[in-house]
């Protein structure tokens, strides 16, 4: 297990509390000696302040940190500063994304798509950057067509990403196609699968909605039927989540990508049950 790529991703706190609370969530996940934690920056710039400070503090402890950084509502300029405070700050890892502008947030700034963010990473900092993209095996849920989808992933590693993060999926199939396909686009960086434990029913169904990734029938009826019983939400789901990473790992995936939503005992357990 320890030849596997895990990485944990937190997003900014909003307030001292959260703060605290991500500090005592970050202690705890670094005794898993996960490769990196990320930090999500909001589109348009809105935490880019709360990424850095997170970012900074995770550096200081002694870990290895990823700010994740959005383009979109972003200028040339804008982005080199941010570039410039990351370089500054120590990072030399960064999770390169389109982002999506909250609503009414006006205009969308001079990038349009991820890769032209890339190539002007690798335009500014040359190769100081490893870069992780994103990448969609249940498709992005703007995307023309799947095949649209995989020609913009593939525009993004030849313009210089070194990896490739999914969005989360509970369907391992999806992602063994979309990495034999891109294969055979003759792309061979790492697509490390993203993995969202399920602990919350209604919150699942929010972001899933949202970010496209599908809930098999099976596993959505067995959590409603739980209702409010937590426990019973929280045990189903580790067993459905474990039995889908041991899959991704047993089939070749070169490693994991916790959505940890910034709690340490979902990511813990999994963890736990995966190296045993
Ligand atoms: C691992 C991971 C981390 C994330 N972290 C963050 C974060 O920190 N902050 C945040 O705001 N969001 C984050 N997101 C969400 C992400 O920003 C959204 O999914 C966003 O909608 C797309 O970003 P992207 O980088 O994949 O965009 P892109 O790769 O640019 O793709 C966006 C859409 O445009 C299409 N497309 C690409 N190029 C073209 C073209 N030339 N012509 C027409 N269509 C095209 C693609 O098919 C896709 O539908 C993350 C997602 C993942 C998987």
């Amino acid at each position: 297990m320890a030849t596997h790529n895990f990485s944990i991703e937190f997003f900014p706190p909003k307030t001292p509390e959260g703060a605290e609370k991500l500090r005592a969530t970050r202690v705890k996940l670094s005794e898993l000696h996960p490769k990196y934690f990320s930090v999500t920056f909001g589109a348009g710039g809105t935490t880019q302040q709360g990424t850095l400070d997170t970012v900074r503090e995770i550096l200081a402890a002694g870990e290895q940190a990823a700010p994740h950084l959005s383009c979109v509502g972003g200028s040339r300029a804008s982005i080199r500063a941010v570039l410039a405070d990351f370089k500054a700050a120590g990072v030399n890892r960064i999770v390169a994304l389109r982002g999506d502008l909250p609503s009414g947030y006006g205009a969308s700034g001079e990038f349009r798509y991820a890769n032209e963010l890339v190539e002007f990473i690798r335009a500014e900092t040359g190769d100081h950057f490893h870069i992780e993209v994103a990448a969609y095996p249940e498709v992005h849920p703007q995307a023309r067509s799947p095949q649209d989808d995989l020609q913009a992933f593939a525009r993004k590693v030849q313009a210089g990403a070194n990896a490739a993060i999914t969005q989360y999926f509970y369907n391992a199939d999806a992602y063994f196609q979309f990495v034999e396909q891109t294969q055979k686009l003759g792309i061979n960086v790492p697509i490390v699968a993203g993995i969202m434990p399920i602990t919350n029913y209604t919150q699942l169904m929010r972001f899933s909605d949202m970010c496209g990734a599908e809930i098999p029938r099976w596993v959505r009826l067995k959590l409603a039927s739980f209702g409010d019983d937590s426990a019973s939400i929280k045990a189903f789901g580790l067993d459905v989540v474990t039995g889908l990473c041991e899959r991704l790992l047993e089939g070749g995936a070169p490693g994991l990508h916790f959505y940890s939503m910034n709690q340490a005992a979902p990511t813990t357990a999994l963890w736990q049950r995966l190296v045993k």
